[in-house]
């Protein structure tokens, strides 16, 4: 890989663009938030850990001002903006022939987008655990650690995943090639699904939503439906370990005392990821004929509350 792009490069996009560049990769981040831009270009991008802060260099340009192709673009906008800067690095002539597209977006359906600019065997997946904050323009806040799961979307194996995860390693993002990233995917899918939207809806923490004693009530059809519908597609989640995982993150030494991205999105007037969760979940009942009445009832909900901002 010698060019690398990352295309949206907030929080998530900023660390991986980061490991990158500090392992000796050729990175440029690709951003439509002007200020951001210019104060990576200006200042380079500020990382605050547990015990430091650092600068890293890195070229940062907007999507319509891209002159150069990749041979991988990361793609790490919030799911619902990936379309427009697919369309826009398109028309840049940022894709070539051979790109590689990578995305490490959380949420469902990312292939089939995908598929809409570049040929299925150049679509990677990548689920990852690693998290990362804005403190503004240019400046990140990295804490913890985490990996990456990811495959070609078609399954099989070739040589290119074997290179990127080569390269994702030695800059010390801890990848996995997976033989089955659909699981992943829809692993963190359930529990995306299930917290982000019912902390938003109750304005409450991980830990308090946990707390109520009828918790399992609320969870147990949301997981029912993700369940039938992954299982319908052909990925083996299974209820009972997705329970345990959701429980697992009620504590306060775990997620307990943590609002998810959907509530942090939510109060800061963004719109969330819900089209991309639920909302994907209740689309894909529909087509397998697979009711999700919980699903199409928290989307709607996350719906009613977005409206309140868009007018
Ligand atoms: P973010 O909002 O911090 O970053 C997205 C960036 O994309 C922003 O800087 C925005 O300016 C840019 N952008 C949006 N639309 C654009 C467009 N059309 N053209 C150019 N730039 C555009 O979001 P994030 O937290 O980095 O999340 C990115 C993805 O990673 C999401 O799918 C999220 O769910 C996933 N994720 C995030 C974390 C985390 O801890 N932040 C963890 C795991 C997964």
């Amino acid at each position: 890989m010698k060019k690398i792009a990352i295309a949206g490069a907030g929080a998530m996009g900023g660390r991986i663009g980061a490991y990158l560049k500090l392992s000796g990769e050729e990175v440029t981040l690709i951003d439509n938030w002007q200020e951001h831009v210019d104060a990576i270009n200006q200042n380079g991008l500020e990382i605050k850990t547990e015990t430091s802060t650092y600068h890293v260099e890195i070229p940062a340009v907007k999507p319509e001002e891209v002159t150069e192709s990749y041979d991988l673009i990361i793609l790490l906008t919030k799911a619902m903006q990936a379309d427009e800067m697919m369309e826009v690095l398109k028309e840049r002539g940022a894709i070539k022939e051979n790109t590689a597209v990578m995305s490490m977006m959380n949420g469902l359906g990312h292939a089939d987008h995908l598929a809409e600019f570049v040929p299925k065997e150049q679509i990677f997946l990548a689920v990852t655990m690693w998290t990362a904050g804005l403190r503004g323009p240019g400046k990140l806040l990295l804490e913890g650690k985490g990996q990456i799961d990811f495959q070609r979307a078609d399954g099989k194996p070739d040589k290119r995943t074997e290179i990127i995860a080569e390269m994702l390693n030695k800059a010390k993002l801890n990848a996995s090639i997976s033989d089955d990233v659909f699981f992943s995917i829809w692993s963190k899918a359930t529990v995306n699904s299930v917290l982000n939207p019912l902390c938003t809806i109750l304005d409450k923490r991980i830990g308090e939503v946990g707390s109520y004693p009828f918790v399992q009530e609320m969870l147990t059809p949301l997981i029912k439906e993700i369940v039938a519908v992954a299982n319908a597609r052909g990925t083996n989640i299974e209820f009972e370990s997705l329970l345990k995982k959701i429980e697992s993150s009620f504590p306060a030494e775990t997620q307990g005392l943590h609002y998810p991205s959907m509530h942090q999105d939510y109060k800061n007037k963004r719109l969330t990821e819900i089209d991309y969760l639920n909302g994907q979940i209740a689309k894909y009942g529909d087509e397998l004929g697979i009711d999700t009445p919980a699903n199409d009832l928290i989307t709607h909900m996350i719906h009613q509350l977005e409206m309140k901002y868009s007018h």
